[in-house]
């Protein structure tokens, strides 16, 4: 049997690219053609992706980056892989290559951007006093795995990044700060963004958490739970020392790095359970979502309305046991 014949490619650069609404139509039939899948974001800043093809496939797509000379020096992040990670390939002009909503904020990371750091320096650089390490992703990104005693920002989006950092500035004045996310997209806005608002030691993890779990010096140590990606794997091991589970289910607190998304599809929050607590629960976060009009899970499972009311009736029994 083969085993792990295909490969993810991530990777990005900002880049001037004219026209995006054409590069994209031409990229995508490039891409048709190798036979990969994935999701692929440009803008006149530069292009943002990620997909997945069978090692030749891969090959194929990295050799044809490399003709284009805007791409020559493009970092590939390869992850080996059992098969395709995604289910469809697009390619998609847009107005940012990652949504970060920064309007007036916003950086050009080739004109101001925080230092660079390998994965080793940002390694060492952590363990120093006075430094304070600056998770640049997602709550729930943050909530499966981050770097140990990394900062979560209170934020559900990164626009209020900004707003957030200036409203709790005393914990970072005069203190070195790192920044980190997945493939490192993110935080060369985010590092630039902290150097132009007059912070003077600002660092970047350079190729993100994907490079950081792939040296194979620093072997992903320091960080916990798993790595977030937005493919069909979700979840990515990154720490090759030791697996500390940080994720905790949403219905018990167990530890859990199982994500399933809310069944109101106007929540459809990232939801941490176990199946088991999947299926009690209904796959619904709150109560208001179980019982929304909406909610799929009902539809999915062929359930009656005795059928659902019973369910309800079990939940409710089973929290007044907790309590009692
Ligand atoms: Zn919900």
């Amino acid at each position: 049997m083969e085993n792990k014949a295909y490969q993810v490619l991530l990777y990005y650069k900002y880049i001037v690219i004219e026209e995006p609404e054409l590069f994209a139509q031409t990229h995508l039939a490039a891409c048709k053609d190798i036979g990969l899948l994935g999701r692929i974001i440009v803008s006149t800043e530069g292009i943002n992706g990620t997909v997945s093809g069978t090692v030749e496939q891969a090959q194929a797509y990295m050799d044809l980056m490399m003709d284009d000379e805007r791409f020559t020096d493009m970092m590939f992040k390869i992850d080996d892989v059992e098969g395709h990670a995604f289910k469809k390939m697009h390619v998609r002009a847009r107005n940012e290559v990652v949504h970060l909503g920064l309007a007036e904020d916003d950086i050009n990371p080739n004109e101001i951007t925080g230092q660079y750091l390998s994965p080793t320096e940002f390694y060492e650089k952590m363990q120093q006093d006075d430094t304070i390490v600056i998770d640049a992703r997602n709550d729930y990104e943050f909530d499966l795995g981050h770097f140990r005693g990394a900062v979560r920002p209170e934020i559900k989006n990164f626009r209020d990044l900004p707003t957030w950092m200036r409203e709790n500035k005393e914990q970072f004045e005069g203190k070195k700060i790192l920044t980190y996310c997945t493939g490192g997209i993110r935080c060369e806005k985010f590092s630039g963004w902290l150097v132009k608002e007059g912070y003077e030691d600002v660092g970047q993890l350079h190729g993100g958490i994907a490079t950081y779990g792939k040296d194979p010096e620093v072997q992903g140590q320091l960080w916990d739970g798993q790595m977030y990606v937005f493919d069909e794997r979700i979840a990515v091991p990154i720490n090759h020392v030791e697996h500390i589970i940080v994720g905790k289910d949403h219905f018990t607190g167990e530890p859990c790095e199982r994500y399933v998304n809310c069944s109101n599809p106007e929540c459809n929050d990232k939801i941490l359970c176990s199946e088991e607590n999947e299926h009690l629960y209904m796959r619904s976060c709150t109560d208001e979502c179980r019982t929304h009009p909406r909610n799929r899970y009902t539809v999915e499972h062929g359930l009656t309305v005795e059928q659902f009311q019973d369910r309800l009736e079990e939940l409710e029994h089973l929290r007044q046991n907790a309590l009692a």
